[in-house]
This record gives C-alpha cells, sequence and structure tokens, in this order.
C-alpha cells in the first residue's frame, strides 16, 4: 500500500490492475478507502518516532520483552549529506536557511 502511495498509483493498479470496459475506474471507492485507512494507521496508530504501533511501543515491558537494547549504526548516505549542507552553510551565502535540500552525486567509472 505504502509502495503504491509512493508512486502516486492505486493499490489495485500496483496489483497488476489495468482499466477494462467492466472496471475502468482505477480510483473507486475501495481505492480511495485504502489510502484513506492508511493515512489514518499513520496518524492514530503507527508510532511518529520509530514507526512501530503504538501499544507496543508505548509498552515498557514488551519493549524490554523484545529487545536486548539498542546500538548506533550511521546512515551514510545521510552523512554525505549532512557535510554538503555544512559545506554550503560554512560558505556565508546562505540567504534561506530553510530551503535547501541535497543531491547526491554518483561516481562515474571512466
Ligand atoms: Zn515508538
Amino acid at each position: 500500500m505504502e509502495c503504491a502511495r509512493s508512486l502516486g498509483i492505486s493499490y489495485k493498479r500496483f496489483m497488476g490492475w489495468r482499466p477494462t470496459d467492466d472496471d475502468a475506474a482505477e480510483w473507486d471507492e475501495t481505492e480511495r478507502d485504502w489510502m484513506r485507512a492508511l493515512r489514518m494507521y499513520e496518524q492514530r496508530v503507527q508510532c511518529p518516532l520509530c514507526g512501530m504501533d503504538v501499544q507496543f511501543c508505548h509498552d515498557e515491558d514488551a519493549v524490554r520483552h523484545t529487545f536486548a537494547g539498542g546500538q548506533v549504526e550511521i546512515c551514510f548516505v545521510t552523512e554525505l549529506r549532512e557535510k554538503a549542507m555544512r559545506r554550503y552553510t560554512e560558505s556565508g551565502v546562505v540567504k534561506n536557511p530553510h530551503s535547501q535540500t541535497t543531491k547526491l552525486i554518483a561516481r562515474t567509472t571512466e
């Protein structure tokens, strides 16, 4: 469902649906209900911090029973983006500090 939404298509199209004379509407009531249900789930059930069900992650006993602990890991893509943004902000030319984004530069094989 999340994949379909990220692609901007209905769940049934994601699963292979194609329009036919009998079923021509991609975004019928069922598909709209699926997306509403997904949004409701994300807003009411899914924790905005960890992405798990709040019934679980807000239950300290359940969490401690399931996990032995946590560890710090590094996302090296985010690290590259942070370094690029730091170079940019240190350049002194930042006019609108909340409008920047980053783009990764692929290595060429030549
Ligand atoms: Zn959580």
